[in-house]
């Protein structure tokens, strides 16, 4: 399938040929090719002028005097220049031109298309409203709010083009084995630096490739005069069992949401995410420090969020100006505020979850690790188990519960609010399940029967 580079070059190739050629007759030779076809409208582009030829992501945009063409380049959609001509198969449309040459656009599985328009109520904008950005021109904050709590993976949110337009399979692959992250990561995981590294080597990877006249494999040869050479700089894709060309690992081949992927087991880590969930006083951080003595690497969102609330200035920042806050300690305020009108949580919670969201994605990046350990008190409540691999729910008896509490805070300041039985619910939705009945080696047991299976 021609890529973005591809299309590009192509592009180039006919501006050189097409600026200022006349359409002086046209032979459809497959009505079905253009799109709502019409006659008298295809005839109006007799006497048109090309006037500029743009691209945008996949596909060509003809400018004429008064018309607009459009053409989706489909799977092997392709346009020739031809200085004089006989009918060949799969050849739909031909245009004759004012200099005797042809220019002729050919479809042998006729997935593509060309749309004609009347300039004066084309937009461009609307035309393509359902189309993200280019690399070139989104900005990575764009970006990442379109990733944001998205569980598809991140090789098919490069490839959808109403996130981000122009990548295809070929340079999904490319753009994460030079940004290192792993195909199969959930796209609402991506670390803000991450993001900044995905848009920086889709614009080096794309331009690169422009340059090189874009790819050309044996089901792709862009117009006649332009072959690609990209394919010999390409250093993850169809090079399956090759060498890394960073580590020397053997190259895998997978499939991701129905597409043929290369990586590099190595450099694009696959990272579990394991999270250890449950109501106050069970005994979590108990499991989660259990867990942490295997895989070394456990991330508290008890923590994030206090150390958000005390060093960072964004949100501080967003909540001073969002709940009018008066007060040096916000935390307090904040409560006070809720306990006056619940309705508050709500929005309080959207704003701080988002900030919580995104430092677990930068913490889990920072790691580098290929298990990680989180301990989220809320995991079912905000969702967040959708993002992660494997969700771990520890339980206790409730007398129990009760009389670790009144150990803990004192029998006065037991609080009847936090002493709930988690509902059957959320048991259904966690992979696994620990009762914690204070028993530490019993507990340690549990833990490594799960590492077993998880491993
Ligand atoms: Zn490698």
């Amino acid at each position: 399938m021609p890529e973005l580079p591809e299309v590009e070059s192509v592009k180039r190739y006919l501006s050189e040929n097409l600026i200022s050629r006349k359409i002086t007759n046209i032979d459809i030779y497959y009505e079905k090719i253009i799109k709502g076809y019409d006659k008298l409208l295809v005839l109006s582009l007799i006497g048109e002028e090309f006037l500029e030829i743009k691209r945008f992501a996949k596909v060509l945009i003809f400018v004429l005097t008064s018309k607009i063409i459009v053409s989706h380049l489909g799977l092997e959609g392709r346009f020739y220049i031809y200085n004089n001509y006989s009918f060949k198969k799969h050849e739909h449309v031909v245009f004759s031109l004012d200099n005797a040459t042809f220019l002729v656009y050919k479809d042998v599985r006729r997935f593509g298309s060309i749309e004609i328009f009347d300039k004066s109520t084309f937009s461009l904008e609307s035309h393509f409203s359902n189309y993200g950005e280019e690399p070139f021109t989104i900005t990575v904050d764009d970006f990442l709010s379109k990733l944001y709590f998205k569980t598809k993976t991140i090789k098919e949110s490069l490839l959808d083009q109403s996130i981000i337009s122009g990548i295809g399979n070929i340079y999904a692959d490319e753009i994460l084995f030079a940004s290192l992250i792993n195909p199969t990561k959930k796209s609402g995981l991506i670390s803000k630096k991450e993001g900044i590294s995905l848009i920086e080597n889709a614009k080096i990877i794309l331009k690169n490739s422009i340059d090189n006249g874009g790819t050309t494999f044996k089901s792709f040869e862009s117009s006649l005069g332009v072959k690609g050479n990209y394919q010999n700089y390409l250093k993850i894709f169809n090079k399956k069992g090759e060498p890394c060309p960073r580590c020397q690992t053997p190259i895998l081949k997978t499939r991701v949401g129905g597409r043929g992927t290369y990586y590099c087991p190595n450099c694009q880590k696959d990272i579990k995410i394991i999270a250890v969930t449950g109501n106050y006083g069970v005994g979590k951080s108990t499991v989660s420090s259990i867990f942490d003595k295997y895989y070394h690497n456990l991330i508290d969102c008890d923590k994030i969020v206090n150390d958000l609330y005390l060093e960072d200035f964004d949100l501080i920042s967003r909540l001073v100006s969002e709940f009018h806050l008066t007060s040096s300690n916000i935390k307090l305020e904040l409560k006070q505020k809720v306990k006056m009108n619940p309705k508050l949580i709500n929005e309080l919670n959207k704003i701080v979850h988002k900030f919580v969201f995104n430092k677990i994605n930068d913490l889990i990046d920072e790691a580098k690790r290929d298990r990680v350990i989180l301990e989220m008190p809320l995991l079912f409540e905000t969702k967040y188990d959708k993002l992660v691999d494997y969700s771990v729910l520890v339980t206790t008896d409730n007398s129990l519960l009760k009389e670790r509490l009144i150990k803990r805070d004192g029998e006065n300041l037991f609080d009847y609010s936090k002493f709930q039985i988690n509902s059957s619910q959320i048991k259904e939705k966690a992979n696994y399940l620990i009762q914690n009945n204070s028993n530490i080696l019993q507990l340690e047991e549990e833990v490594l029967k799960i590492i077993h299976e998880i491993n």
